[in-house]
């Protein structure tokens, strides 16, 4: 099987009523992200960053993949997929993907705020101020804030580099490290991006677009891969 490896941003989510931020102008959910997603935020205002991820993961309950989601699960009938995800939900998960790594991290996992080893499933509910790790620290959402290290991203490099097919759904390629992955994938992989929007491709690597909205764009792809590598649709 060849290996497809699938990095996927907010538009990815946004036909589950999960709202990308740049499209409404650098909000997210109507929360200014440097006020709710950063170290400063949190040494600020820690009541305001967990009620905004609180939300999320309320939102996050409520919601279901779509059929971008589902058909990324469904081509590892034909590929071996590997999913590379900025998004914080886990809609892929409960699509069927089978190999999912967040980036970014992980809105139903909280960790310890002194001890970063120390990190809990806890589903959709919520953090509290005074809930604790063993150690007796803070828990806080396990997320990688913007300013913050990615300690995901060596994996993730070492996936684009065996690539023999990489995709991009839904990512304005605005925020990095994640928006340079691209960079790593080898030179004769063949490359696709699935946005409806215009996207600035980092190097001018040769991308063929499907300007499109994930769930449409994903059904196209599956069509034309299919094609393109001879495999019988089941
Ligand atoms: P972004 O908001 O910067 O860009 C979203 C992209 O999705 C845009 O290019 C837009 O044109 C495209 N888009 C809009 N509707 C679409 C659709 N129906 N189908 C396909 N594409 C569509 O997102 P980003 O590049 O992922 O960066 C945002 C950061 O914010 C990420 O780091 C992520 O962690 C976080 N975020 C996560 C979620 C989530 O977990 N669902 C939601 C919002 C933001």
């Amino acid at each position: 099987m060849k290996s497809l490896v699938v990095l996927t941003g907010a538009g990815m989510s946004s036909e589950s009523g999960i709202k990308t931020f740049r499209d409404s102008g650098g909000l997210w959910e109507e929360y200014n992200v440097e006020e709710v997603a950063t170290p400063m935020a949190w040494e600020n205002n820690k009541e305001l960053v967990l009620r905004f991820y609180n939300e999320r993961r309320e939102q996050l309950a409520e919601a279901k993949p779509n059929a971008g989601h589902t058909g990324l699960a469904a081509l590892e009938k034909y590929f071996d997929v590997q999913i590379i995800t900025q998004n914080i939900d886990n809609l892929h998960e409960r699509a069927g993907s089978k190999k999912v790594l967040h980036l970014h991290g992980e809105l139903t996992k909280a960790r310890s705020t002194s001890d970063p080893t120390l990190i809990y499933d806890i589903g959709y509910r919520c953090i509290k101020i005074g809930d604790t790790c063993i150690k007796g620290s803070q828990l806080r959402p396990h997320i990688v804030w913007f300013g913050e290290a990615v300690p995901m991203m060596d994996d993730a490099v070492r996936l684009t580099e065996n690539a023999e097919i990489f995709v991009i759904v839904g990512s304005s390629l605005n925020v990095y490290p994640a928006a340079g992955l691209i960079r790593y994938a080898p030179r004769n992989a063949s490359l696709w991006l699935i946005d409806p929007r215009e996207v600035n491709v980092p190097d001018n690597r040769n991308v063929e677009i499907i300007r499109k909205g994930a769930s449409e764009g994903v059904a196209n792809l599956t069509e034309k891969l299919l094609n393109i590598y001879g495999i019988k649709k089941e």
